[in-house]
This record gives C-alpha cells, structure tokens and sequence, in this order.
C-alpha cells in the first residue's frame, strides 16, 4: 500500500491539512510509492511561525555550537549513506552509485559549513582615524526558505539548508514533489544531530506551496533550482516581496572536442556526462562539437557503438549504466524531442525510443539516443531536453566552436578537450558560461568554490555554497567607533572625510 507523507514542521512530522495530494512514483516500476501532501498557505505560515519562533535562540548559539550540530548531521549522513541511497534511487530512478554521489555532494557542502566559526568573521581596522576603529560583521537573516528540483533531492536541499542554518537561520525547505522522502529523512537526521525543533522545517506541495513562500513577509530569502522560466518566475515574485533570491535555472552545456584531443578519453567523458543519470543533470553534456570534418569523423566512429551499448537497468541493478526516467510524463516529453529532432531533419544514429526493460514493463525507460548534423537552427538544440539524448553540432573551426556555447541561452557548465593549454587558456577566459571544464566533462565547483550558471542559467547575483553562501544567508553591518579621547569638543557640520 502507498504510503503517506506529510511535513515536517516544528520538529517533528505531521500530516497534511490542506486536502490535497500528489502521487509519488517509483520510476522503475512505475508504481505508485507513496501519496504526498501539496500544503496550503495555512501549513506554510504555521511552518514560517515556527521557525520564527526558534530562529532567534539558534542564532544567539555560538557559531562552534552550531558546528557541532553540523558535525553531527555529516556523522549522520554517513551512518545512513546506504538507506537514504537506496530510497533516494528508487523515487528518483537513478541508480544507487550515483544516487551516493548526490548524497556526498550535499555532505560536503554541510562539511563546509562546519567551517562556521571561521566563515562568519567580520572584518575590523584598528585606527582607522584617530580612535576610531571600524568593524564589520556577518548577521543571520532570520527564516529563509529553499525551493528545489526532483533531480538532485539530497545535494540541493544540503546546498541550500547547511550554509543557511550553520549561520543561524532557520530553513524551510520546499523540495520537489516528485522525489520528496530524502528530504524527510534528512529533517530526521537533524533532529538527532541536535538542531533546535523549527530550525529545519519541509513543507511539501506545488506551486501553491511556492507562491504562499514567495509572499510571505517573514521569510527574507529564497534559494531556488529548478528550470529557468519557473527560476525568473521565482526571481521576480521574490524581488517583488523584498527578498533576497538566487534563482538557478536550467542548461545546455557543450562539450568542443579539438582536434588534438585525446579521443578515447573524450568519448568516455561524453558518454558518462551525456547519459549518466539518464541526462536529467543541469550539468550533464547535451551537446558535443567536435572541431573540423576528420574529428567529428573520429568522434562518431567511437561513439556510435558505445551509445549502443549503454546499459539500462532499474535503478538498483548494480551494473546498469542509468535507470529510467523520473515520471512517465517527462518520459513522453523527453521521446517528443526525439521526434522532433527526426522531423527537424538531424540524423538519429542511435534510437533509443522503443527500448523496454524485461520485468519491469510498467517502468519509465529508454535507451540512449545520438543525434549528428544538429544545427543551431533546431529546437532540440535550443532546448533542454533533460534526457538521455547527445547532440552533434559539428563546427568548421574553433571560432565557431567557441561562437555555440557563447551565443546560446543557457550558460551553466561547459567542457573543452583538447592538450593545448593555449587553446585551452583562450576558451576559459572568453566563454560566456559559468562554470568550465578542461578535459572535465562535468565541471561541478567543490563546495569551497561557488556553483551557478550565467545567462538563463542564474537569476541573481550570488551563488550557490562556497564563500557566496555566507554572504548570501547573512547580511553585513558595519560599526564606526570613536572613543572619547578622540572626540573634538566642537560640532561638525561636514560630511567626515580622512582628508
Ligand atoms: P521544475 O522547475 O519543474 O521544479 C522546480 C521546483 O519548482 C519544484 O520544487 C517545483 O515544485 C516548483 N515548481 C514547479 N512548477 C512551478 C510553478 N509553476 N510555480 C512555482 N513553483 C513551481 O524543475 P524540475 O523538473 O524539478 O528540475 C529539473 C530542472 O532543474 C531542469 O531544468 C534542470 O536543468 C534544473 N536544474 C538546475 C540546476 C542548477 O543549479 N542550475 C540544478 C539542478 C537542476
């Protein structure tokens, strides 16, 4: 029988109030898992009253205190790495290697912000007039709140909730409807680690769910991932109320293959960052461009077999490449653009369309999918497709090779193989995209860097972990001090200088 899920809020979980729900698949057999409560305005605003309520002793907790708390939570996660893998994989559909690997980039994040004490310091200047010192420092914002996508349901939720609760704010997280049991587990886990009931709050749903967060005038954050036109969406209605926001949205990364690129190695990375959890990466690889005639000739000799050869397999197979898909409703759309490449007159080497798994008929699948002679014109290449499906947009020269990625919409990840560092050097510094790979196919940033996309990619100023984070969930005051034996006897009535 399905099971039910609620929210968790104040501490501990409760069911939902507001009538409605949502289904919860597992993609690999297609049934239905568990019913998830869609909050209401009402559950949010009790979630957002709770956390006010504790936000204010938890920020007055000094800052080695909450580490502690975070500490704990890393311990945690790593007693529980296989049981959160395990659910994680089978509501999501990938397979539980990688499902481990979305895990351990959200755990690192929360190894960051054990770094707390540190990453709060403010800044001071002894004399900076005579007795006067000034000084900076780093105050929590209050209730924040995190709005997340159904592709990475641990690390995105860690990106936002570590960094935001390590400096003294308390968390609600709205995390995607469709994959929404890690995130429980995960509010859990805090709770055993010690955090303060209130502090870390989910409160599941929709659209309705995100609308009363982006309108409630005691949340002064939000930090939202998911695709682009719903992050400019998010974006503006934030901006609206006067919060803070940072905004991620979605990607079509490239991959420029030289021409004296080591071939093996760039087929290998193509093939892991192109079809690696079916494609449904912001950063997977959607579209290779090999520069000049010979090397896409090289390319598509090599490649062609290995798509061919890519196992599918439900996601707790431990020799499947990737699993299926996450709902038989993105599986429709993710089939309708191959559709539409064929139409649009690509030529589609490997069609992975009619691909069934043995045993699991009721399953989300399909095979990997190449298409060559893709052309810029093409809605498949303006498009994220966010399936198993690789791209080859062939370019004349490296100048246009650099033109693609430059001129596209997107600007999140972007690779360039090649053993020339002058080539090399040129396309990092010129590229329009946020976040560059040299012969790294998935240049994710470790979480001491920041994490964002450029263009339709990123709303915002700020990104996401690394020292951004903290600038992002505190806000600076800044002290002047004069001290008496500094102070003239006189009023002045000019603007102060250090002339
Ligand atoms: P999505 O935009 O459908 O959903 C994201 C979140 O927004 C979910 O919590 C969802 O409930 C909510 N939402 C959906 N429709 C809404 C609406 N009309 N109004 C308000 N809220 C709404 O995205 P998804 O399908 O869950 O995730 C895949 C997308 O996320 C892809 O585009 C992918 O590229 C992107 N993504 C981006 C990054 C990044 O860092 N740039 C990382 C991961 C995923």
């Amino acid at each position: 029988m399905a099971r039910e899920i609620g929210h968790f809020i104040g501490g501990r979980q409760v069911a939902g109030a507001s009538g409605r729900h949502g289904e919860v698949f597992w993609p690999m057999t297609g049934e239905v898992a568990a019913h998830v409560a869609l909050a209401g305005a009402t559950e949010v605003r009790q979630a957002v009253l709770d956390a006010k309520a504790a936000q204010a002793d938890w920020a007055a907790t000094n800052p080695q205190r909450r580490a502690r708390v975070m500490m704990k939570f890393v311990e945690l996660l790593n007693r529980d790495m296989d049981k959160l893998a395990d659910v994680l994989a089978r509501e999501h559909g990938k397979v539980v290697a990688d499902a481990k690997g979305d895990i351990q980039r959200g755990l690192e994040v929360a190894e960051f912000a054990c770094g707390i004490a540190h990453l709060m310091k403010g800044e001071f200047t002894d004399g900076a007039g005579p007795s006067i010192d000034i000084y900076s420092m780093r105050q929590p914002l209050g209730v924040v709140a995190g709005i997340t996508p159904f592709n990475f349901p641990a690390m995105i939720p860690l990106w936002k909730a570590a960094p935001a609760i390590a400096c003294g704010n308390a968390f609600i997280l709205k995390p995607s409807e469709r994959d929404p049991s890690v995130p429980m587990m995960l509010a859990e886990l805090f709770m055993e680690a010690g955090l303060p009931a209130g502090i870390f709050n989910v409160v599941n749903g929709d659209k309705e769910a995100v609308d009363a967060i982006l309108d409630d005038p005691d949340i002064m954050a939000v930090g939202f991932v998911g695709s682009s036109d719903i992050a400019q969406y998010v974006y503006a209605r934030s901006a609206a109320t006067g919060k803070r926001a940072a905004c991620f949205g979605g990607a079509k990364n490239h991959m420029i293959i030289l021409p004296d690129a080591d071939m093996d190695q760039a087929v290998n990375a193509l093939i892991g960052a192109g079809y690696g959890s079916a494609g449904e990466r912001c950063m997977a690889i959607s579209v290779a461009v090999p520069v000049g005639e010979a090397t896409a000739e090289r390319l598509i000799e090599k490649l062609v077999p290995r798509v061919e050869a890519l196992k599918v397999g439900p996601s707790t197979a431990l020799d499947a490449d990737f699993g299926p898909l996450v709902t038989a409703q993105h599986l429709a759309k993710v089939k309708g653009y191959v559709d539409l490449g064929v139409s649009e007159g690509a030529k589609l080497l490997v069609d992975g369309r009619d691909f069934r798994m043995q045993g699991y008929e009721g399953g989300f699948y399909m095979g990997g999918c190449l298409f060559d002679h893709v052309t810029a014109d093409m809605r498949i290449y303006k498009e994220e497709i966010f399936g198993p499906v690789l791209s080859v947009v062939r370019a004349r020269d490296y100048a246009e090779a650099l033109r693609l990625p430059n001129e596209h919409e997107y600007g999140n990840g972007v690779a360039i193989f090649t053993r020339d560092g002058d080539a090399a050097r040129d396309f990092a510094a010129k590229v329009n995209v946020g976040m560059v790979g040299i012969n790294v196919p998935i240049p994710v940033p470790l979480a001491y860097y920041t994490f964002g996309g450029w263009k339709r990619s990123g709303f915002g100023d700020l990104n996401q972990h690394g020292p951004d984070s903290i600038r992002f969930y505190t806000k600076t005051k800044t002290v002047t001090a004069r001290w008496p034996s500094g102070i003239k006897d006189e009023a002045e009535f000019s603007i102060p200088t250090m002339k």
